[in-house]
């Protein structure tokens, strides 16, 4: 696996959960240990267990179960979790010492939680808190939605001196990027991740010619990489992520992709044709 898990990521997990959850009850939920990254909520097994599945929804790179009982279910895969679903009683797969959780659902399918790093965690939000809930209280808008654009990209980084890279990593800018695909999506605007923020928009927060590539940019790499999204940690497909030394994939490009490090993260770019 070469980076944590993001926007096109959880948005595969939802589509392989909706089939499994969707209209189906929880028949059992078993915990093999009190905590992830954060304790399990309080009564958690109960909360679930004879619920029903209205809904399988993504917000930025949050999983959210919407359920009978009127609350939601909050997933997150931190660093390093995953789902597995298979038919119930089907032992094609060995259970392992980092499945952490397993729903057994009416739908005849068993869904498996695995996270090696726990940084991943499960959480309930009542009927009605989800909007103040910590986490997506201030989530910026859901990129491959209409309300993301140019000039809703441009408005929040007007006046930012912070690189821009770095400013495409805050979730209250737009939801569910994270390192791998900030660094594709300036490559795919052809911008550079050092210019700062703000170079994007006017100084009134209208969006410049930069702000119209880079929101069509973040929208082209994250469709195709829920696209390809049978194998989502094939570091091969990317344009620049991991490709130090590489030569620019950009065609009539003769630039050699870098990396540097920017808000003690890696940016990969080619300085050739990223102004
Ligand atoms: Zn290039």
């Amino acid at each position: 696996m070469v980076g944590v898990p993001e926007l096109p990521e959880v948005e595969t997990v939802r589509r392989m959960l909706e089939p499994a959850m969707r209209g189906a009850r929880f028949r059992r939920v078993i915990l093999n240990r009190p905590n992830l990254r954060i304790p399990f909520p309080e009564q958690f097994v109960e909360r679930l267990r004879g619920k029903t599945v209205d809904a399988v929804a993504r917000r930025g790179k949050y999983l959210m179960v919407g359920l009978s009982s009127g609350e939601t279910l909050i997933m997150h895969l931190g660093m390093s979790g995953w789902f597995h679903v298979a038919a119930t009683g089907d032992r094609t797969r060995d259970a392992d010492a980092h499945d952490h959780v397993v729903l057994v659902m009416s739908s005849g399918r068993t869904i498996v939680f695995n996270d090696p790093r726990r940084f991943g965690f499960m959480d309930l939000a009542a009927e009605g808190q989800l909007t103040e809930y910590p986490s997506l209280r201030a989530m910026g808008p859901e990129p491959l939605l209409p309300e993301f654009n140019a000039a809703s990209l441009a408005q929040k980084c007007r006046g930012k001196r912070v690189a821009l890279k770095v400013a495409l990593l805050d979730q209250r800018l737009v939801a569910g990027l994270g390192n791998i695909y900030a660094s594709e999506a300036l490559h795919h605007a052809a911008l550079s991740p050092l210019r700062a923020a703000s170079s994007i928009a006017t100084a009134t927060g209208k969006p410049r010619a930069a702000a119209e590539r880079l929101a069509a940019g973040i929208k082209a790499v994250l469709t195709s990489a829920i696209r390809r999204s049978e194998s989502p940690y094939r570091s091969g497909r990317f344009r620049v992520y991991e490709r130090e030394g590489q030569p620019c994939p950009r065609p009539g490009c003769d630039g050699t992709i870098e990396r540097i490090t920017q808000g003690a993260r890696s940016t990969f770019y080619c300085p050739t044709c990223q102004r």
